[in-house]
Order: structure tokens, then C-alpha cells, then sequence
């Protein structure tokens, strides 16, 4: 089945009777970019761009940046391109921006909540992304620009506000690009008001990662209760639920890229919820769409209302293996 899954992995995720869902690939380093193309990846559904800031001493100039964004997006030859924002903080340090000791680093100055206290830091990425992203033979690249940690719209609009002033500076003549501003869904407040997020954004992906460790209040890296922090929790089914039917009534679209988009249990599930995208190591790209093939839209649909009225994680998977 794998050689199978090898074999069609440059053809669309359909589910037997038809429905798409895009399978893109997570990334840590842009130049992985063209293996995730070669393995059938469909664009970059994550583009962690603190591992890019990471492998450098000190914080990367605008065009050591423009090139590396650049370089991904050469490999992606007009696929999309979601780059995340700086997400440092918490789990992830960066020597040369430290942060001062928190008793709760998960629930301190991470993610946006960092990178608006040195908004030059975030304008400097932003132009970064834009001038990678601009026509340069008159074809802009799709870029996708995607905030960390967000909690509510002020945030949005802060780091958008930022978007707009610099899409102004762009002389007319140049402003052919083709640019989205979205925002993760990670924290359980931001699925709550989706609703009012929706209205401004112009797409959501779900970080089941840390909407899990935030919803069930487990660390994420705990050894002891790895076994509970489940992504298929009916809590974060709900959740998720929530998000799509905010982002479908504004007509945005709707992404996974946590660890649960590579769950086959899960699959189903989340395309049964309306799920939009799914993105996933690359060498899961041709498994996950392997798996989207095995189903159709009506039985994910079931199993999605089956999951989400049970009454915990286990009884979830009890539930779908059951079928
Ligand atoms: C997540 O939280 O699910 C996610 C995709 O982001 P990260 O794993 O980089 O925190
Ligand atoms: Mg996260």
C-alpha cells in the first residue's frame, strides 16, 4: 500500500466520490522545500520560520531572509507558501532574544505576544516575505503570512496594521502580490471568538499541537501523560468544530498543520468537519493522501458527529476503530 500511496502521490487528495482537500507540507528549513514538491506535497501548509532564525548567531538581515523565503518558493513553483511568523518563546528560546525567566514559559511572552514587543524585528520579516513573495516576472507567488499564538483579533490587527503600512510603501507599479494574512488557531480563546476573528482574517489553521496542550492543560512534551494528550479529544474536535463553521460563514479557508493532520484515525474526522487543508511532515504527504482516498465525504461527515459526541479521547478512537 505504500508503494501504491508512493506511486499517486503527485495526483489530488479526493475522497472516493470526489472531495478535494489540499495536502500540503510543514517545514522547518526552506530548503526542503523541493523534496516536499518531489514527495507530492501540494504547497507549505507551515513554514516554521523560527528554525530559519535559529540556524543564524544572530537575528537574519532583510536579505539573508529574502533569500531564504525566496529559495522555498522557487522550489514551490506557484504553490502556496504559509509562513509563520516568529514563533519563539515559550519551548523555544533564541540566545540572542532573551526573555526574561517565567515560572510558566507556555504561558508567558511567546509566539505574537513576543514578536509585537519588537515590532521592528516582525517589520523587518514581513518585508522580508513580501519582497520574496513579489512579481518578479510578473507572476506574484501565493504567500500566505500566518501569526503564532494569537488569542483575539487585537493581535491581528496590530501585526496587520503593520502588513498594510508596508503593502503602502510598495510603489504602485510593484504591487503586484498576491498575499493572505491568517492566523493559527492554538489557543482555545482564539476558537472561541472565531466568529469575530473570521470577520478580519483571511485564513485559519488549526495547531492541534498546542490547542491540545492548551485545551486539556497537559504539556505538550509530558512523558507521563503523552498517553492522554490526544488531538481527538471531543473537547478539540469541538473547538475545531467551531473554527470551520466561523471561517466557512465568511467564506476563509480552514487548515490543520499539528501532528493530528497525519493521523489516519483522525483523516477522516477532520475532512468530516470541513476541514479545508491538511498539512503534515513531508514524508507523510503521500500516506495522508492515500488515506483521503479511502472514504467519502458523507462517512467522514458520520464519523466527525460520531467523534464529537463522545464523551473522551479514548472513547473517540474506541468509537471510529469501531466502524
Ligand atoms: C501546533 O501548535 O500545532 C503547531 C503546528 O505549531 P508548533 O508545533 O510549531 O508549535
Ligand atoms: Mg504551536
Amino acid at each position: 500500500r505504500e508503494a501504491d500511496a508512493w506511486e499517486a502521490r503527485h495526483e489530488p487528495a479526493r475522497t472516493r466520490d470526489g472531495h478535494r482537500v489540499e495536502v500540503a507540507a510543514n517545514l522547518g528549513n526552506t530548503a526542503h522545500a523541493q523534496d516536499a514538491v518531489d514527495r507530492g506535497a501540494e504547497g507549505v501548509g507551515l513554514l516554521r520560520t523560527e528554525f530559519v532564525f535559529m540556524a543564524h548567531a544572530e537575528a537574519p538581515d532583510l536579505d539573508t531572509q529574502i533569500e531564504e523565503y525566496r529559495e522555498a518558493m522557487d522550489a514551490l513553483a506557484g504553490r502556496p507558501l504559509v509562513a509563520r511568523t516568529l514563533d519563539v518563546g515559550g519551548d523555544k528560546p533564541l540566545p540572542y532574544w532573551p526573555v526574561p525567566k517565567e515560572d510558566n514559559p507556555f504561558l508567558g511572552l511567546r509566539g505574537i505576544r513576543l514578536a509585537l514587543t519588537r515590532p521592528e524585528v516582525l517589520e523587518t520579516q514581513l518585508r522580508a516575505l513580501l519582497m520574496a513573495g513579489a512579481a518578479s516576472d510578473g507572476q506574484p507567488r501565493p504567500l500566505r503570512i500566518m501569526l503564532p499564538m494569537v488569542k483575539d483579533i487585537a493581535e491581528f490587527r496590530a501585526a496587520r496594521a503593520i502588513l498594510d503600512r508596508l503593502l503602502d510603501e510598495i510603489p504602485e507599479a510593484q504591487r503586484s502580490i498576491d498575499v493572505q494574512m491568517g492566523v493559527m488557531i492554538e489557543i482555545p480563546s482564539a476558537a472561541l471568538l472565531a466568529p469575530s476573528l473570521a470577520a478580519e482574517v483571511d485564513f485559519f489553521s488549526v495547531g492541534t499541537n498546542d490547542l491540545t496542550q492548551y485545551t486539556l492543560a497537559i504539556d505538550r512534551g509530558h512523558p507521563e501523560l503523552a498517553a492522554q494528550s490526544d488531538g481527538l479529544h471531543p473537547a478539540v474536535l469541538k473547538l475545531i468544530e467551531m473554527t470551520v463553521s466561523a471561517a466557512h460563514a465568511q467564506g476563509k479557508w480552514v487548515g490543520v498543520c499539528g501532528e493530528l493532520a497525519s493521523d489516519a484515525a483522525a483523516v477522516p474526522v477532520l475532512v468530516g468537519l470541513g476541514v479545508d487543508e491538511l498539512s503534515v511532515s513531508a514524508r507523510q504527504v503521500p500516506l495522508v493522501k492515500a488515506r483521503m482516498r479511502e472514504f467519502d465525504l458523507p462517512e467522514a461527515r458520520e464519523q466527525a458527529r460520531l467523534a464529537l459526541s463522545q464523551p473522551t479521547a479514548e472513547a473517540v478512537r474506541d468509537a471510529l476503530e469501531a466502524r
